[in-house]
C-alpha cells in the first residue's frame, strides 16, 4: 500500500503540479487554506470551522456583469477562472456533503459555476482518527474509518497512507509517485478498527431515526417541537453557516461605478428577510423558518433525493449554536430515542 513518510514533500509534491488546499491553524483556528510554503499545517484537528463546501459553493462569488449605455446592454462573462485544485484532508462528513450538494447544483439546470468547481477539483480524504462526541456521521451511512474521495489517506505512525479511488486520484498519484514508499497497510487495518471502538461509544452514534422512514411533508407541521426550540433561536444563522449541506444563496445586482455586477452570496432559512418578496415573506415566524430548515433535511430533501438525508452527521451546529439548539434535539423530539 502507498505510504508517505514526508508530508512536507507530500505537500511540496502536490503544490508543484496543482493548486493545494488543506487544513491550516491560524490563531487556534483551524481552517482550509492554500498552501505555502511554511504554513502551519494541522491534519490532526477533527474538524475545520468552516465546511469543505467552500470548495465548491463559495461564500460569495461574481456570476456576471452588465454594461448600460443608452438602451444598449452588454453582457459580461465574469464568472473567475477555475483552476485544477486538490482539496486535501477532507473528512468523510464533509465528502458526503459534496454529494448532497450536488444533487442542487448538479441537476437541470445545471450550476456551471459549481460544476466547474467540481470538475476542477481532486478530494483527498482522511480518515478520522479520532471521532468526537458531537460526531454522529454513522447514522448516515457514512464511513468515517474509511471515507469516500478521489484519494482516502490514514494518518498512521508510520505516515500517511494513500489509497486512490477514481480515475482523478489515479492521476494525481501517478503526478507525485516520486514521494511514495511501499507500506504493509497493518497500521491502516489497526486505525479502522480503533476508529470503529470510538465511534460505538459516541453518544450520537446510534440515534433512532425510523420515525422519519417515508413520512409525507406534512406529517411533523404541527408539532410541539418548532415553537420550543424557536423560542430560544437567535436568529443568528450560525447553523446554516457552519453546515456543510445548507445551501439557500441570494443573487443581488451591485452598481460598480462603472457597470453592474450580479453577485451570489450565501443566505440563511433562519433570516426573517429570506425569500422576501413584494408581497411579504411565506415564512413569517421563527418557529417556521425553523421548521422549514430542520425539515428540509430530514424529511423534504430525502423524499425528492432516494432517501438521501440533508444532514452528514458533522456535529458543527451541536458544536457551535449559542442557544444549544441543533438538529440531534430535533431528531429526537420528532420521536427517536
Ligand atoms: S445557530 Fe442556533 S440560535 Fe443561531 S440561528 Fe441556528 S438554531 Fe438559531
Ligand atoms: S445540520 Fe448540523 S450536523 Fe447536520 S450537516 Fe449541518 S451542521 Fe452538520
Amino acid at each position: 500500500m502507498k505510504l508517505v513518510k514526508d508530508l512536507s514533500a507530500l505537500y511540496e509534491a502536490i503544490a508543484a503540479v496543482q493548486e493545494l488546499y488543506l487544513p491550516v491553524e491560524n490563531k487556534g483556528r483551524v481552517d482550509f487554506k492554500l498552501y505555502e510554503a511554511g504554513a502551519n499545517v494541522d491534519i490532526k484537528t477533527l474538524k475545520t470551522v468552516r465546511s469543505a463546501k467552500d470548495f465548491f459553493f463559495t461564500q460569495t462569488e461574481t456570476l456576471m456583469g452588465f454594461k448600460v449605455e443608452g438602451k444598449n446592454i452588454e453582457v459580461e462573462d465574469l464568472r473567475p477562472e477555475v483552476r485544477p485544485f486538490v482539496a486535501f484532508g477532507v473528512r468523510g462528513c464533509d465528502a458526503r456533503s459534496f454529494e448532497v450538494l450536488d444533487k442542487v447544483f448538479l441537476v437541470d439546470p445545471v450550476d456551471t459555476v459549481y460544476e466547474a468547481r467540481r470538475k476542477a477539483g481532486t478530494v483527498v480524504t482522511l480518515a478520522c482518527g479520532r471521532p468526537e462526541e458531537t460526531c454522529f456521521c454513522t447514522n448516515f451511512g457514512i464511513t468515517p474509518e474509511a471515507p469516500a474521495g478521489d484519494v482516502t489517506t490514514w494518518l498512521t505512525e508510520e505516515g500517511l497512507y494513500w489509497q486512490a479511488n477514481t480515475d482523478k486520484g489515479e492521476a494525481l498519484t501517478a503526478a507525485i509517485a516520486a514521494v511514495f514508499t511501499e507500506g504493509d497497510g497493518k497500521a491502516v487495518e489497526e486505525q479502522k478498527k480503533a476508529i470503529s471502538d470510538i465511534i460505538a461509544k459516541l453518544p450520537l452514534a446510534n440515534l433512532d431515526m425510523t420515525h422519519l422512514e417515508g413520512v409525507k411533508e406534512e406529517t411533523f407541521w404541527g408539532h410541539p417541537v418548532w415553537k420550543d426550540i424557536s423560542e430560544t433561536c437567535l436568529a443568528c444563522g450560525t447553523c446554516t453557516y457552519v453546515c456543510p449541506t445548507c445551501q439557500c444563496y441570494d443573487v443581488r445586482d451591485f452598481d460598480c461605478g462603472n457597470g453592474i455586477e450580479r453577485f451570489r452570496c450565501w443566505d440563511s432559512c433562519m433570516y426573517s428577510d429570506f425569500t422576501r418578496m413584494a408581497h411579504g415573506n411565506n415564512r413569517n415566524t421563527q418557529d417556521q423558518r425553523c421548521r422549514q430548515r430542520y425539515l428540509h433535511k430530514l424529511v423534504y430533501f430525502p423524499r425528492r433525493n432516494e432517501g438521501m438525508f440533508g444532514c452528514v452527521g458533522c456535529g458543527r451546529c451541536v458544536a457551535k449554536c449559542p442557544s444549544k439548539l441543533n438538529i440531534v434535539k430535533v431528531i429526537k423530539a420528532l420521536g427517536g430515542k
